[in-house]
């Protein structure tokens, strides 16, 4: 029997799009009208389960799932024995303290003695006791963010992106106990053939991953000024460099760091370049 990789992913929620979304981008197409649960991929060798992402580090850990996609923040709280084998850029967030707007918060030390409610015991824990603080920690299940408020907490520690809902619930973000991201997550004890499945399914990620980071820049550029540009845009090895119809003048084509290309762009204008094109890459194998 063919061995298949069993991934696990968030049925619902945040991560659920861009889970399914970064497997489309590996050539992982799964199959339509399937149970919600459970799928398969059509074109490798691949099972998708479905599940809370709560409990995703403890299937992968017992090995019901052989790698899972969730956030950094579940895998930390959660403290399974998995393998974090690669962050995948999405879902970003911080899990952080935050206190009613009002309050005098010089640092951390404002904690002492308080109540704080979270749905992060364990990363909260941690992070009180690193810091020699005393306080007490009320766990609950969710709409973290309305306790101090309704005079439940005084604090909370719970995960922001934006901030909107602190601010919409008069809080102030004060300290950042984690930075979290989506990651794919692997068990410790993968057979032979998995992991060269999860070494196949690794290398689509990172070309995907690679590919965000550039983009494909063309340009029409001055021949007397070739040598200037192409220090700009080097690109993987070279530019490939065309003529074009118009004498004087060739075409350059490269990469570019989606990071800095403003900054070069500028420069190959002052250096003559025109017509510039820029234009995502879908995958990049270096
Ligand atoms: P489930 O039903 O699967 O337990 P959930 O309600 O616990 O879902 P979501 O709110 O869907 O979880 O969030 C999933 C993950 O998305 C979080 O664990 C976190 O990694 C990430 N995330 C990114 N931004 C935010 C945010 N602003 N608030 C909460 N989670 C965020
Ligand atoms: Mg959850």
């Amino acid at each position: 029997m063919e061995t298949k990789l069993k991934i696990a992913l968030q049925k619902s929620g945040r991560l659920y799009d861009d889970s399914v979304k970064i497997l489309k981008e590996c050539g992982i197409e799964l199959q339509n009208g399937m149970n919600k649960l459970l799928n398969e991929a059509m074109n490798f060798p691949m099972q998708i389960l479905f599940l809370r992402d709560d409990d995703i580090p403890q299937y992968v850990e017992d090995g019901v799932a052989d790698i899972g996609i969730v956030g950094e923040n579940i895998v930390y709280e959660t403290n399974k024995n998995v393998e974090l084998v690669e962050e995948l850029g999405f879902g970003k967030c911080r899990l952080s303290v935050a206190v009613p707007r009002n309050e005098n918060y010089a640092d951390a030390q404002f904690l002492n003695g308080k109540r704080i409610a979270t749905t992060y015991p364990f990363l909260l824990q941690n992070f009180l006791d690193k810091h020699n603080i005393k306080a007490e920690i009320h766990e609950i299940s969710g709409s973290v963010e309305i306790t101090p408020g309704v005079g439940l907490a005084d604090a909370i520690c719970d995960l922001v992106s934006s901030g909107s809902t602190l601010f919409s619930n008069g809080l102030k973000e004060t300290e950042v106990i984690l930075n979290s991201q989506a990651a794919l997550i692997g068990n410790k004890n993968l057979s032979p053939e998995k992991q060269l499945l999860l070494k196949k399914l690794l290398f689509r990620i990172q070309a995907v991953k690679k590919a965000k980071k550039n983009k494909y820049i063309l340009l029409n550029a001055p021949n007397n000024k070739l040598d200037v540009i192409c220090s700009l845009i080097p690109g993987m090895k070279s530019p490939t460099i065309l003529p074009l119809g118009i004498e004087g003048w060739s075409s350059l084509h490269s990469v570019v760091q989606e990071d800095d290309f403003w900054n070069i762009i500028e420069s190959l204008k002052d250096n003559g370049a025109e017509g510039i094109l820029i234009i995502p890459i879908e995958k990049m194998v270096l």
